[in-house]
């Protein structure tokens, strides 16, 4: 007998509805949930082994005050006591909230309560600031309002998709697959992908344009200028819904130019070019979907205008198959933008600046004032923390001193700060060890609450374990806090519902369709139906009770005239240029089975083998002009700091461009956070940093010794000036290397590895001739830890020796092996693991290609199941298919 919950994924904005049955032991497994709207029973890699990540390792069990345990009335006295004695010693701007889009709505709403509201500062910004920022401020520029106009749906109807800054196959995997089935049942679907990087979304694409970096302002403007000088403009949508068109049309004329000088600007093939322009003109169901690559620019506002602006001129909006689609980064970026969790928002979509909007919040929460103006976002709020402006901050379920550019900056800011309040669910993050106090929250699998999707769908997220140690929601947190400040009346809570019925009713004073978000409709729910409240897309009111899948369908916006306004769009290049210094462009980005900071995914073995270390990738000539090959370690410099990757030799970059993904930290690698390295520039409009575009320099990074260390138990690493660690089934590996070498390595290594337990025997290779040292430690003829020191990094795959973790008692042929590191005759290494769902390794694929004559992927996914269950992996397994057949056939 089973008990089945729904809940919702706790990663990115796609926002799959979950399956969850426990098992008569308590055992959880995860499953997508048919039913729900935006996957129907999909999930990608880090989805479904979500189960993975449940364990109690490393989890915050109690409240710290300075580093001490404290019950919690102490700790939250402590934090009231501290904020409202520098309020009255400096006012409220001398304080801010630090909070995320992974909170759930109710929280949100209540940290933004309590700042803007009952403190009276608007010093509250999110790490949505990160991620699509520029979108909100591009939305609200067009058409008065932050509203997202489409529907998931519009991806099957439609019949060309534009994905623009878009890497949606890692990215947003589930949507990425609702494309790839679209496509296979529509053949008149034709995919374009713009983007710099040949990604893995470029598998299913019709057309690849290689844009420069921060030229896609240029290409849209361009394509502006195409329409009208081609007669595609619909005149009739313009002179009835829109203002503004003559004037951008001039900026885009201005510079422009002809397809010649556009495609120059772009870096792009003038044919492939007009190819993309004539598609887009002569489809009428166009869906132009962009993300992080349009929005983390120092002109992201203007890129998003841009788009925005093609579509209003082609009134292709607001109706099936078309419109401007922002595929939103984080589960609930959403939620936190409808109840105003940015600096410069107040609170269900209304507008700080605006005195109506702020009586209605005033008088709706009781409060006794309300901020007027904007708070800090993001980047200058830390950099106010560093100036001595602010004086206390409150960091609630982020990570910024690895997630935010200039991430030193962020350490130094915090260590000069008078009072550091850090709610989190993880006990060591890098934010952490800044923090005078720290506050156990729950997590995913232990909250209840709401969040929003991309497409403006709010579900519920339902709790399915009690939490750990004396972890609490953060909406009581919060909450707690406000009563301790002399707030009691307004965040007398007991329940998220309660929360959920004010903000639902807040969005419904004087709103009268006058305000695009309104889930009034919900204001009145009961207990029961909160609990069942099924996923449904807002606006929901008392006339629309289920929703609305898509916006301005009527041609009606939110702005004063009601009209959508066009924007001139002046193209500008990236703030800081590349020079002879640092000659390298930096681009940023997910990878494909990591979240954020692996606060989670760190912690599931099945997703830390496609990529166990920081990795950089370089274009092959680029590579060969400053000496490194494939695997070698690089140092990578901007003016601001440095990190250390693994180098992979890819095609798919353009010269002259880096990619390093933003996972890796201090908790994971010595020196692999690249927030260290991205410059703080920012969008004047939006704030939202330039994470694809920093200068940096790439060098060899060449120590002394190179090796790799398998073990059953966590180690620290000191000897080794290089490390980054991830985790197994089974065990940790390690990736390591020095500046100097040990005089006795088997001395070096037992020590590392603790050999004077009991039971222990070592087998051991040393060759002080080849520098090479290889030594194996067994206890009761199980490995226990394996350590392969060489001169390089040349050193024996890891794949076979991982497997070895899993045997209680290794056999003689086993053992006769340890110190190859290679699977004896007779026995299979898989090689690294391609497909995550299903842990089918490269050599298994490339030998299934070989013996059985597969040439597809569907062949090798009825063969291996590879690549069948989320199908991130098919872009890869397509590439080994290529290699595999060309050697076979060579
Ligand atoms: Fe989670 Fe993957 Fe769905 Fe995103 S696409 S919500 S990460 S299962």
């Amino acid at each position: 007998m089973t008990d089945s919950i729904k809940t919702i994924c706790p990663y990115c904005g796609v926002g799959c509805g979950l399956l969850i049955e426990k098992g008569p032991d308590d055992e959880i497994s995860v499953k997508g949930d048919p039913d729900h709207p935006a996957n129907y029973g999909r999930l990608c890699s880090k989805g479904a082994a979500l189960g993975q990540t449940m364990g109690p390792e490393g989890r915050l069990l109690y409240p710290k005050i300075n580093g001490q345990r404290a019950g919690w009335s102490d700790a939250i006295q402590h934090v009231a006591d501290g904020f409202a004695k520098i309020i009255k010693q400096h006012g409220p701007d001398s304080v801010a909230f630090y909070v995320s889009g992974q909170l759930l709505t109710e929280d949100y709403y209540v940290a933004n309560k309590l700042m803007k509201g009952f403190i009276g500062s608007a010093n509250i910004d999110t790490n949505s600031r990160l991620c699509m920022s520029s979108t909100v401020a591009g939305q609200k520029r067009a058409f008065g309002s932050d509203t997202v106009p489409c529907c998931y749906e519009d991806l099957e109807q439609a019949k060309l998709i534009v994905l623009t800054g878009s890497n949606a196959a890692w990215c947003h995997p589930v949507l990425y697959q609702r494309i790839v089935s679209a496509k296979k049942q529509n053949s008149d679907l034709k995919v374009v992908v713009i983007d710099p990087r040949r990604t893995a979304t470029c598998d299913i694409a019709d057309l690849h344009l290689p844009v420069a970096s921060g030229s896609d302002a240029v290409l849209f403007n361009g394509l502006l200028n195409y329409m009208h000088e081609n007669g595609y403009v619909n005149e009739l949508y313009l002179q009835q819904y829109t203002e503004g068109f003559n004037e951008a049309l001039k900026s885009a004329q201005n510079t422009a130019g002809d397809l010649e000088n556009i495609a120059n600007q772009c870096g792009l093939d003038k044919d492939a070019l007009e190819e993309f322009y004539r598609w887009f003109v002569d489809t009428e169901r166009v869906v132009t979907v962009y993300s992080q690559g349009v929005n983390q620019s120092s002109s992201g506002t203007d890129k998003v205008n841009a788009i925005i602006n093609c579509h209003l001129a082609t009134g292709r909006i607001g109706r099936p198959g078309m419109g401007p689609f922002s595929f939103t980064g984080q589960t609930n970026a959403m939620g936190g933008r409808e109840v105003g969790g940015l600096a410069n928002q107040l609170a269900a979509h209304m507008d700080i600046e605006n005195k109506e909007h702020r009586e209605i919040v005033q008088k709706h929460w009781g409060s006794p004032l309300i901020a007027d103006r904007q708070g800090l976002k993001a980047v200058e709020l830390f950099q106010s923390i560093e100036s001595g402006k602010v004086k206390a901050i409150w960091i609630i379920c982020t990570n910024p001193v690895v997630s935010l550019p200039e991430a030193d900056q962020v350490k130094k800011a915090l260590e000069k700060c008078e009072l550091v309040v850090v709610s989190e669910c993880i006990e060591n993050t890098d934010t952490t060890p800044y923090a005078d106090v720290v506050l156990p929250a729950k997590t995913w699998s232990e909250k209840d609450g709401t969040v929003t999707n991309s497409e403006r769908c709010i579900s519920r997220q339902r709790g399915f374990v009690s939490g750990v140690g004396e972890s609490r929601p953060d909406w009581w947190i919060i909450s707690s806090v406000a009563k301790a400040m002399n707030f009691s009346d307004a965040f007398d809570y007991s329940s998220p519902v309660q929360i959920f019925k004010e903000h639902a009713a807040l969005s419904g004073v004087n709103n009268g369709g006058s305000r695009d978000f309104d889930i009034s409709g919900l204001s009145l729910i009961s207990d029961g139906q909160y609990d069942d409240l099924q996923p449904t897309q807002w606006p929901i009111t008392s006339e629309r009770p289920d929703g609305q899948q898509r916006m301005f369908a009527s041609g009606r916006f939110y702005t004063d005239t009601g009209k959508a306004q066009f924007i001139a769009v002046s193209p500008r290049k990236p703030v800081q240029p590349v020079t002879d210094s640092f000659p390298f462009v930096l681009n940023t980005g997910r990878s494909r089975d990591q979240w954020h900071t692996m606060a989670r995914t760190g912690f599931a073995a099945r997703l830390s083998e496609h990529a166990p270390e920081p990795y950089l990738e370089m274009h092959p000539n680029d590579a060969q002009t400053i000496g490194v090959g494939e695997g070698s370690l690089v140092s990578v410099f901007s003016q601001l700091g440095e990190a250390v990757a693994r180098l992979r030799v890819d095609h798919g970059q353009c010269q002259g461009s880096v990619f390093m993904p933003i996972h890796w930290n201090d908790q994971f690698t010595s020196l692999g956070r690249v927030g260290a390295v991205v410059n703080a520039e920012v969008d004047p409009v939006s704030g939202q940093p330039e994470f694809k575009h920093t200068p940096v320099k790439v060098v060899p990074y060449r120590p002394e010794w190179h090796g790799f260390l398998l073990s059953r138990r966590k180690l620290e690493l000191r000897e080794a000036s290089y490390w980054s660690r991830a985790i197994g089934d089974g065990f940790y590996r390690y990736e390591i290397a020095g500046e100097q070498s040990a005089d006795d390595w088997p001395a070096w290594a037992r020590n590392l590895l603790c050999a004077s337990e009991a039971d222990t025997n070592w087998v051991e290779y040393l060759d002080k001739g080849s520098k090479q040292y290889r030594g194996v430690r067994l206890v009761s003829n199980r490995v226990e830890s394996c350590i392969f020191i060489a001169p390089d990094h040349q050193l024996p795959p890891r794949s076979w020796l991982e497997g070895l973790f899993a045997k209680q008692s290794l056999n003689d042929v086993e053992r006769k092996g340890l110190l190859t590191g290679r699977a004896p005759v007779g026995q299979k290494d898989q090689g690294r693991v391609i497909c995550a769902c299903f842990q089918v390794g490269i050599n298994t694929i490339m030998d299934a290609i070989r013996t059985q004559g597969l040439t597809t992927p569907e062949a090798i996914g009825d063969a291996l199941k590879a690549g069948t269950n989320c199908g991130s992996c098919v872009p890869e397994i397509r590439e080994l298919l290529g290699t595999t057949l060309s050697q076979k056939t060579s």
